[in-house]
């Protein structure tokens, strides 16, 4: 999501201020930094950021820092106080109120503040969206109404607004006439997309099986789906749109029953297995990730073998892990919390090993299969080689004769690597 956002806010500086992109801080005019405050070590680097590049305001007196994201919303006007040399906050519903804030400060010198949630409105300012390679992100649905009671979500993006569907389609569309192939429906809560359609609500369902009729569309994937919100339509589509990946970012966060709970989650251990299950059902291939939370407060040792017994049933594939960070305004960060800190790393070691156990052997059986790829750049290792895409999501890298980028080949899998994949381009099929 903040990826999108970024790239949202190069493209409303580009078009409004005639910004261009430099890799050079100290050429510079405007520095913005879009921040993350999920978990206090990311909200922490924001200060830290800002302290290197005050020393750069001394050689060039126009340069403006900007920070927008969640700590900027989360902190507001403490942000400036405690780091005098931003010059404009701005949060993630007020990003395409950018160059005008900028320009403000600019002439007048004045530090800007808007950290307000209008209603989507941002959407309605973005220039056309540009292709940058053949995935692209499309953001659906903003913010959150859930409450889980370790996240911060609700409080820094605001309450959960769904675009309209047809303005999806028709970014969908014009990414999809620029050499597009792949796209990824972005929302805290995506599955619970209600996007207005012809007067009425739509559903992520609908909206997935609109895109996938949209001519270069051949993979859809969608992030961060919520468990309790996985409606029937929703599994049913793994029956027969082959365009929606067989892999899925399924959050389940804890396997204990009574963290769940505390949680705020809205399902159990039984009925998240029953979930995966019906969509297993549907497409036997399919892989799960995840992401866990070891140490939430009151997590026993006991609460914690459940979490790594939930890992052996679904045997997910590259998954998230974090320790519980305590986040302001949330009700957890007020509970008792008596596990210590290294018992919390010591419980993220052994999870961590166990999901690198289940994701390198999900690797080691793609080694010797054909795997559909979507070529989507250059080798980041290796100029000479380029990258692809397995389904489920796996980097494999491959050397070829011709530039195949933005197409879907077939890849002989022949090596698995810790955070990539070796692949033997034999000719065949090209679309
Ligand atoms: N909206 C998504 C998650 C977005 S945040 C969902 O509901 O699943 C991504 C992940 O960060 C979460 O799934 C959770 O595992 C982790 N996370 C969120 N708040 C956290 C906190 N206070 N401490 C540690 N990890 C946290």
């Amino acid at each position: 999501m903040n990826e999108y956002d970024s790239a949202k806010m190069l493209d409303l500086l580009g078009e409004k201020s005639n910004f261009e992109v430099t890799n050079d801080e100290s050429a510079a005019d405007l520095l913005v930094l879009n921040t993350c405050s999920i978990r206090e070590k990311a909200q922490e680097r924001v200060f830290h950021q800002v302290g290197r590049w005050k020393a750069l305001k001394e050689k060039n007196p126009n340069l403006k820092i900007a920070i927008g994201g969640c700590v900027a919303s989360q902190e507001g006007e403490a942000i400036s106080k405690r780091a005098p040399a931003v010059d404009i906050v701005f949060g993630p519903q007020t990003l395409h109120k950018l160059p005008d804030l900028y320009e403000e400060s600019y002439n007048d010198g004045s530090r800007k503040l808007d950290i307000s949630f209008p209603k989507i409105e941002k959407f309605d300012h973005f220039p056309q969206p540009q292709a940058e390679g053949p995935s692209a992100f499309v953001s659906i649905a903003e913010g959150c109404n859930k409450y889980c009671s370790f996240c911060v979500v609700p409080h820094t993006r605001g309450h959960e607004v769904s675009r309209p569907f047809n303005d999806i389609l028709q970014e969908v569309t014009a990414l999809a006439n620029q050499g597009v192939r792949e796209i990824n429906f972005l929302g805290q809560n995506v599955n619970n997309f209600k996007g207005e359609k012809n007067g009425d609500k739509s559903s992520l369902a609908e909206l997935i099986r609109d895109a996938a009729m949209i001519k270069n569309i051949d993979r859809i994937r969608f992030t961060t789906s919520h468990p309790f919100e996985f409606k029937e339509d929703l599994v049913d589509l793994y029956l027969d749109v082959p365009e929606l990946v067989s892999h899925v970012h399924l959050p389940v966060q804890s396997g204990s029953n009574r963290i769940l709970k505390l949680m705020r989650r809205r399902y159990t251990k039984e009925s998240y297995l029953d979930l995966v299950y019906r969509i297993k059902n549907n497409r036997p291939d399919i892989s799960f990730s995840s992401d866990f939370i070891v140490g939430f407060p009151g997590e026993t040792q006991d609460d914690f073998q459940e979490t790594l017994d939930i890992i052996d049933e679904v045997k997910f594939d590259e998954s998230f892990s974090f320790i519980y960070s305590p986040r302001p305004n949330t009700p957890a960060a007020k509970m008792e919390d008596d596990v210590s800190l290294e018992e919390k790393k010591d419980r993220l070691r052994i999870l961590q090993n166990k999901l690198n156990n289940y994701s390198s052997q999900i690797s080691r059986k793609m080694v010797g299969t054909s795997e559909r790829c979507l070529v989507t750049d250059i080798s980041k290792r290796n100029p000479g080689e380029f990258q692809g895409r397995t389904e489920n999501n796996r980097v494999v890298n491959f050397s070829a004769s011709k530039n195949f980028i933005g197409s879907f080949i077939n890849l002989e899998i022949v090596e698995a690597k810790p955070n990539s994949l070796r692949g033997n381009f034999t000719g065949g099929t090209i679309n």
